[in-house]
């Protein structure tokens, strides 16, 4: 019962608004230092982070002699990314490969001066594709409320040239390859992902299935962004993906509930500190459920 008075306590989102959003659009650039020292979550799995306003992590995966980045941060994170990897990993050796959840760039940002650093790909959903090579009507395509409010008309203003010259800085063309569909991350041995759409049309998560370890990105996050106060408190607590930036609000919530069904060990989402600890699965799946009870849950993801 504790268990679900906690849910219920961090479980229930409030109202999220637009000034949340623009807020965390512009904390997002003057991200705070801190988040910078690893912390082992499950054996072999360290979280880097959170990090900054946004709370934003990043996952470092160990698998035999290899491993691999999850999730790469602001594009202002590489040097600090790089250097808590060192810590972990020492500074001389190479990923197998930098594996993205989604394209966004609170978690997209510093995967091409990373992948250019340790000369390896960027792994993403065949779906995630178009983002990823800065494809302007893919990304009108895949529009959150928050891009077609404010983004796209603003990168429609300011004329093709300058709208190509921004998404260049951050394209991801020569670097990235898409994931087999099979499941399988080649290389990292005991992970698969899983398909986990709605905050954009290519998300995965990433599943350890010996531990239940799940990495969910924004499918799944543990920071409530979507009350004002998640991102100006930093309040922690089980939230689907924030609603003014996800692309299908039906598919998000589906996701939720394949999540709940892996009965998760420990959760690693995108923003937040990671769940680990007795009741975890139990805890996702009372706040899947909360999903479908109009007065609970979560409002609109
Ligand atoms: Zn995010």
């Amino acid at each position: 019962m504790a268990d679900r008075r906690a849910v219920r306590r961090v479980g229930l989102a409030a109202a999220a608004g637009l000034a949340a959003a623009v807020g965390v659009a512009i904390a997002g650039r003057r991200a705070r230092p801190g988040g910078s020292v690893p912390t082992e979550i499950a054996p072999g799995v360290f979280c880097i982070g959170p990090s900054g306003w946004t709370q934003t992590n990043v996952y470092l995966v160990q698998a035999g002699t290899t491993w691999m980045l999850v999730d790469a941060g602001w594009a202002g994170d590489t040097d600090r990314i790089a250097a808590a990897v060192g810590q972990v990993v020492g500074s001389d050796t190479m990923p197998g490969a930098i594996v993205l959840t989604h394209v966004h760039p609170d978690h997209a940002g510093a995967a091409r001066a990373l992948a250019g650093r340790w000369r390896c790909p960027v792994l993403v959903h065949p779906a995630e594709l178009p983002i990823a090579r800065g494809e302007f009507d893919a990304m009108v395509r895949f529009a959150g409320p928050l891009d077609r409010r404010m983004i796209l008309p603003l990168m429609r203003a300011i004329g093709s040239e300058r709208r190509e010259a921004a998404i260049a800085r951050s394209r991801l063309i020569g670097v990235v390859r898409p994931l087999d569909l099979d499941g399988t991350i080649p290389g990292l041995d005991g992970w698969a992902w899983i398909a986990t759409p709605g905050h954009t049309p290519g998300h995965i998560s990433l599943v350890r299935t010996a531990d239940r370890v799940v990495l969910t990105g924004d499918a799944l996050v543990t920071l409530r962004v979507n009350a004002v106060s998640g991102f100006l408190l930093g309040r922690q607590g089980l939230s689907g993906p924030p609603w003014y930036t996800t692309w299908d609000g039906p598919a998000a919530r589906a996701s939720i509930r394949a999540i709940a069904a892996l009965r998760p060990a420990v959760i690693g989402g995108g923003h937040g500190r990671p769940l680990v600890g007795l009741g975890v699965d139990d805890a996702v799946a009372a706040f899947a459920e909360g999903l479908d009870q109009p007065a609970g849950g979560h409002p609109r993801t």
